[in-house]
């Protein structure tokens, strides 16, 4: 006989443990499986640590819904648990004639997805928020902040376990294949392959989200993952007191551009770039210093190219691919699939360490109309 759990959840990053913890707190029986020897130790660590406002979004996507409401439940769970953070404001900046437009765009935007705190800001006004910064124009979102996502991690973490969350680390999910109305997992760890039978399988695999799906059966074209690397370079500390807020330019294609950033450590990175890449590889080509340093001179005039350092690098896990359109976070109960049970998160790139808490509330609900 197979033991059998009512919810396995793959992946151990900030969405596995939010769920987890949402889960086990409902009274079912959790179970997740992490292939790493703990949990945070990808996307959910290599990221800008931003709690976003949730501005740039299509109205009423997943993105900005569960933005704004994930950074709600966030700032006050910071709060109730102690877990640093600092509401430092953000200013997206324009540095050229034609990006005020864009700035106006974003703040219609926002004010549509419900930020209502956006402030549109002359250059006088910036210069007076932000005196070393040089820019046309800028955005103020004054609810955007930092936080120590490492903390977040360790706090979900325990959470899940407190609540009655089992963790299984070292232990790659290698099948899931359907038994009537339940699914056998099938496991891999340095005993070799073995198998457990849950009524719930909930796929956070992060940039191996859409492999799980094919796992399980489901072969959609739409569920495949784009590899989107964003490096990081460092400022010298001297830099540190010279601006206050995150400053971000208008938005690429791809991310939401080189910004300054100091986090609550005081010390400062400029990231993430954004490219495509085939294969998962963090490190930090030395060579994309001149691209970081012209990206960022044109509103931190004050920077030299010899102050910048390799830093660090994430990877985002991208529906759309390169030149494509916007996509929306899937977050499906694959029910009309013909695969009740069995839930599926795809895409979840930024702002998804913000929407986390909302994001392990919208999966605790679909699960528990399940089980009812
Ligand atoms: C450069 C960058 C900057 C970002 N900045 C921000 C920001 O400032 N603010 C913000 O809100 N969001 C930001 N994000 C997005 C945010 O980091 C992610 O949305 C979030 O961390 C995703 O968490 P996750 O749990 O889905 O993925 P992950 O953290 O990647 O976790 C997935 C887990 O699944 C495990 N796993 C995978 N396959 C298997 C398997 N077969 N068996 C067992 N385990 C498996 C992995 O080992 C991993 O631990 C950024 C992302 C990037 C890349």
């Amino acid at each position: 006989m197979l033991a059998e759990v009512d919810v396995a959840i793959i992946g151990a990053g900030v969405i596995g443990l939010a769920t987890a913890r949402e889960i086990a707190q409902g009274g079912k029986g959790v179970f997740v499986f992490e292939k790493n020897r703990t949990f945070g130790l990808e996307t959910s660590n290599r990221n800008s640590e931003v709690i976003h406002a949730g501005i740039y979004y299509p109205e009423n996507s997943l993105k900005a819904r569960l933005c704004i409401e994930g950074k709600i439940l966030l700032y006050k769970l910071c709060d109730k648990h102690n877990i640093a953070y600092k509401k430092t404001g953000k200013i997206i900046v324009a540095v050229e004639e034609n990006e005020i437009s864009w700035l106006e765009e974003l703040y219609q935007q926002g004010r549509k997805n419900g930020v209502d705190d956006l402030v549109l800001l002359s250059r006088t006004e910036l210069k007076k928020f932000e005196p070393n910064i040089e820019a046309r124009a800028g955005l103020l979102s004054p609810s955007s902040g930092i936080l120590d996502s490492y903390t977040l991690l360790k706090f979900l973490y325990s959470q899940a376990r407190e609540k009655g969350a089992k963790f299984v680390f070292d232990t790659e999910v290698v099948g899931i294949e359907r038994m009537g109305a339940k699914y056998k997992v099938q496991i891999k760890d340095r005993d070799g392959i073995s198998a457990f039978v849950a009524h719930v399988v909930v796929n956070c695999a992060g940039l191996n989200s859409d492999k799980i799906a094919q796992f399980a059966g489901i072969a959609k074209a739409g569920y495949k993952l784009h590899y989107c690397k964003g490096e990081y370079f460092s400022l010298d500390s001297k830099y540190r007191n010279l601006v206050n807020r995150l400053i971000y330019p208008v938005p690429g294609q791809a991310g939401h551009g080189i910004h300054w950033r100091r986090g609550l450590d005081g010390r400062v990175l400029l990231g993430p770039s954004a490219y495509y890449v085939e294969a998962i590889d963090y490190s930090v080509d030395e060579a994309h210093k001149q691209y970081f340093y012209n990206s960022a001179k044109g509103f931190l005039p004050f920077i030299k190219l010899e102050d910048l350092a390799p830093e660090s690098a994430g990877i985002r896990p991208k529906l759309q691919g390169p030149g494509e359109g916007f996509r929306d976070f899937v977050i499906t109960h694959e029910e009309k699939t013909g695969f009740p049970g069995l839930i599926n998160l795809i895409g979840i790139e930024s702002p998804g360490l913000t929407a986390a808490p909302a994001i392990a509330r919208y999966v605790g609900r679909m699960v528990y109309e399940f089980f009812n």
